[in-house]
């Protein structure tokens, strides 16, 4: 049977996941959108063939929805989750789960009463092929123990309503899951050290950015966070094991040589750089909710992701190192 997926927030996500969804995705088709921009939401509903509905709870209760997309911006996400799982409907939520630890800790209350995993989470480098490459040679132990990890996260530009807390909430939370998953361990601290800005960066920013992260284990992560670096979009990752290191570049898929230079492209956003990794995490969310089965990032990893991102805001504020205090963690996401 087809899964009828419903869509709230029609933006830049949502609609690239709607088309995923309704042309490059097996087993699904998009059957309702919502989006306060009514123009935009009717739009794409005329281009994916669903309808568009006049609010963002009619899509998840409508008997044509069997699982809902949710790409609206981050401060709405925790009360559609939770109408989602009163709905008993799986629901992929864009990062992140929610903007406070408060608010992510109802959700796993609500799910941990239903008893079964219906929220995954939107960290999409876990299905990059790069990442992916990099988790393996953990897991088999290629490089001996894991021990402390080089991130890099540059974007070329941002609008100027984008905050200095917002590389840590909208931008480094990838880092911040990236890094639970590929260490296997929780980060237990953090701390933000500004650098000296680029004058290319709004005034109002304090940008570039270097955060510390400290794993439960006594390992280290260090992470830039640059967003106005200009040149493109780099994301890189680099993992030092006590026999030997992986590395993870920004891929090139082609190079020219011409007048004594080789030169090779840098993607310009998240859109090139990652557009493998949607394709392939919605196609296993799918294929994963078909079978009555979600086993992506859960509402742990939201709710833990959250709160390193808290604890870096308040780091920003402090200049000193912050505990990331996790309540323990429920049963259900062993
Ligand atoms: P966007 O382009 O601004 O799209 C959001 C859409 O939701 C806009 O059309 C907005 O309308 C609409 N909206 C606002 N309030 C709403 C509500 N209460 N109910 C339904 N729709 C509402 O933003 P975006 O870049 O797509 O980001 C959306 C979410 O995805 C964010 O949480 C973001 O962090 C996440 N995201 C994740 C990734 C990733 O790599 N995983 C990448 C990009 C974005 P108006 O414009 O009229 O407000």
């Amino acid at each position: 049977v087809v899964l009828k997926v419903g869509i709230i927030g029609t933006g830049n996500i949502g609609s690239d996941h709607a088309r995923r969804l309704a042309w490059r995705v097996s087993g699904a088709e998009v059957s309702a959108v919502f989006d306060v921009d009514t123009a935009r939401a009717q739009a794409l509903a005329a281009e994916v063939g669903a309808v568009a509905l006049g609010q963002a709870t009619d899509v998840i209760d409508d008997p044509s929805v069997d699982a809902v997309v949710i790409a609206s911006p981050g401060e709405t996400h925790a009360d559609l989750v939770l109408r989602t799982l009163a709905a008993a409907k799986p629901a992929l939520c864009e990062k992140p789960l929610a903007t406070t630890t408060d608010a992510c800790l109802k959700i796993l209350e609500a799910e941990a009463d239903l008893g079964r995993r219906l929220i995954q989470v939107g960290f999409m480098r876990r299905y990059d092929s790069g990442y992916a490459a990099v988790k393996a040679a953990l897991v088999d132990g290629s490089v001996g123990e894991p021990l402390l990890a080089h991130f890099v996260h540059r974007n070329a530009a941002v609008p100027d309503t984008f905050t200095t807390e917002m590389a840590m909430n909208d931008s480094l939370i990838h880092e911040f899951d990236v890094a639970r998953w590929l260490f296997g361990q929780e980060i237990v601290a953090a701390t933000v050290v500004p650098s000296r800005p680029s004058p290319l960066a709004w005034p109002h920013l304090r940008d570039p950015q270097l955060v510390l992260l400290h794993l439960a284990d006594g390992g280290l992560v260090e992470a830039e966070v640059f967003v106005s670096c200009r040149y493109g979009y780099d994301v890189r990752c680099e993992v030092v094991g006590s026999t030997g290191v992986v590395l993870l570049e920004t891929p090139t898929a082609s190079a020219a040589l011409r007048n004594g230079r080789r030169e090779s492209p840098v993607p310009a956003d998240w859109r090139v750089r990652f557009g493998a990794a949607y394709l392939v995490e919605l196609q296993e969310w799918v294929d994963g909710v078909r079978r009555g089965v979600v086993s992506g990032p859960s509402a742990w990893d939201g709710y833990a992701a959250t709160a390193v991102a808290e604890s870096c805001v308040a780091s920003l504020a402090s200049g000193r190192a912050v505990e990331v205090g996790l309540v323990a963690r429920p049963p259900l996401y062993a």
